[in-house]
């Protein structure tokens, strides 16, 4: 359905005002969002109410299939080619009645197409959200080695039969990475979802040498290459969801053959907005007032894979306005924002982080983002930058933030130069979210936990506590879990943090204050999540440590 429509659907059925939505048009056009994004990422409606009054308008029931949502059996009771054809889930049923959820109503004949399928039952029309009956009709696809030895058997030009159907899974369940690992007799192919790896089938190596080729054509690369690194990219469009996903593909060569390792880059987290974070309100305050100064900086912490980058795009997103410039340098380009001058590192034409940004400064932006501060000649023009009337973003490997003051200055910033320009640093973690659909809850005596994790009983005031994990299910893949959130640890400089920066502090020193001024560290931020059911204890452990 078009968005237009859709809007008129909630003026109409007075679920939001004609002088809500001018606003929102105006602010989504200056932001380059879309205006249902726009009323989802503020809060104004939610994904729900949208639902309900698209049925209230077609004068049928709304079927959550968000939160509710059939078994496997029921929904096998639609053949998957009706399914499919006629965009149906059922989602409930009696003796005399079912009820089918649709983001098609009004099709054509519907009932009676579905009429085969349940003889003598009354059939009910109700509706559902695409992107919801998009999740259901997941249920219908086989594992993915199942459908590849399909494939193979089937013979026909197999290897990019075998590609679309590797890239399409990897879409739908959202891996960021796709590996192919040549072994002695088979190639192992692997995905990463939500951060952990694993095994989704095999091929034969015959086969993989076709398949190798293939992707190299695919990405530009030398096919006649077998024992150099080779890198490229493709961009692929999604036979599912007809959606395109950029691509980085990395070449190697191993004892047994080439490795490929393909990146799919942002293709779930773009959307990812500045309230999805998982950053408390108290949190986003800070990222907000520092993010308002007209100069300055605000930096982020934390190991490879922890979600910096996505932090700081979604800030950019926040920031982006047609009245301000932003130019950022980067390595990769990982997002694309429309209205945003975004420069790729380039070691071969010479375009470094530190020459990057130094012509950057002088094409007078106002916002600058510094994929990564690596070394002392990009940190003394970052900090120049800040200086002189610019808001700069980037990151900084670190382990958390106390560290990297005194890791900036020994870089070679001077004390008093950090001081003056550091508005606020904060290092992030990963953790799985527990799975909404299968997640059951559990009372803990807090004693017992304390046996298995070591030093979680200061943490909780109470004897006992109610811990959520997930018990596995078909959305979750039978992890329990589904989704990440940050967990995050925040130092605000303020004035007197700023005195004591310029006396060349230890992270003790910086840590002391920080507690005294009520900072929550990065383990403590992660029960805060626990105990709000969003994560598991293991997770947080996974990632963080408690105080000892
Ligand atoms: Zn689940």
């Amino acid at each position: 359905m078009k968005e237009e429509k859709i809007i008129h659907i909630l003026v109409s059925g007075n679920y939001v005002s004609d002088d809500v939505v001018s606003k929102a048009k105006k602010d989504a056009e200056n932001k380059n969002q879309s205006v249902l994004d726009y009323l989802f990422s503020n809060e104004i409606v939610t994904k729900d109410l949208v639902g309900q009054a698209i049925a209230e308008s077609y004068d049928i029931s709304y079927a959550d299939l968000n939160s509710i949502k059939p078994s496997r059996e029921q929904v096998f009771k639609i053949p998957e080619e009706i399914a499919r054809k006629l965009r149906v889930v059922l989602f409930d049923e009696s003796e005399e009645k079912v009820v089918i959820a649709t983001d098609d109503p009004i099709r054509a004949n519907l009932t009676n197409e579905l009429k085969n399928v349940f003889a003598s039952r009354d059939i009910e029309i109700a509706f559902s959200l695409s992107e919801d009956i998009d999740e259901i009709l997941v249920y219908y696809r086989d594992v993915l080695s199942k459908r590849l030895s399909e494939v193979v058997e089937d013979g026909e030009r197999v290897a990019p039969a075998v590609i679309t159907e590797i890239f399409d899974d990897a879409v739908i369940y959202q891996a960021s990475d796709i590996h192919f690992e040549p072994q002695e007799k088979e190639v192992v192919i692997r995905f990463r979802v939500d951060g952990v790896l694993s095994e989704k089938g095999r091929i034969s190596k015959e086969l993989y040498g076709n398949i190798l080729n293939r992707i190299k054509v695919m990405a530009h690369l030398r096919i006649d290459e077998h024992f150099a690194t080779q890198d490229g990219s493709i961009r692929y469009i999604s036979k599912t969801n007809k959606s395109a996903i950029d691509m980085r593909v990395s070449v190697a060569p191993i004892l047994d053959g080439e490795k490929v390792t393909i990146r799919l880059l942002s293709q779930y987290t773009r959307e990812l907005s500045f309230a999805d974070l998982g950053l408390s309100v108290n949190h986003q305050q800070i990222v907000k007032k520092a993010s308002k100064k007209p100069f300055g900086m605000i930096l982020v912490t934390g190991p490879t894979g922890s979600g910096k980058t996505t932090t700081l795009y979604s800030i950019l997103k926040m920031l982006n306005n047609p009245d301000v410039n932003i130019t950022t340098i980067e390595d990769p380009v990982e997002y694309r924002i429309l209205g945003v001058n975004q420069i790729q590192v380039n070691a071969q034409k010479n375009i470094t982080f530190s020459k990057g940004l130094k012509s950057i400064v002088r094409q007078d932006p106002d916002i600058i983002l510094v994929g990564e501060i690596r070394d002392k000649e990009t940190s003394e023009i970052a900090v120049n930058a800040a200086l002189t009337g610019h808001l700069l973003l980037s990151t900084f490997h670190a382990n958390d933030s106390a560290t990297s003051i005194p890791r900036l200055i020994d870089m070679g910033i001077e004390p008093f130069l950090l001081a003056s320009t550091l508005e606020v640093v904060f290092a992030q973690r990963l953790v799985r979210k527990v799975c909404e659909n299968c997640r059951f809850s559990e009372s803990h005596e807090i004693s017992a936990l304390e046996k298995d994790f070591h030093g979680i009983s200061r943490y909780f005031s109470d004897e006992s506590v109610t811990l959520y994990k997930g018990k596995g299910c078909e959305i979750c893949g039978s992890t329990g879990y589904k989704g990440r959130t940050g967990i995050f640890e925040f130092i605000d400089i303020d004035k007197e943090m700023k005195e004591l920066i310029m006396k060349n502090p230890s992270s003790d020193q910086i840590v002391e204050l920080a507690r005294k001024k009520g900072m929550r560290g990065l383990f403590e931020d992660g029960i805060e999540k626990v105990k709000n059911g969003i994560t598991t204890i293991e997770e947080v452990y996974r990632v963080a440590e408690p105080l000892e």
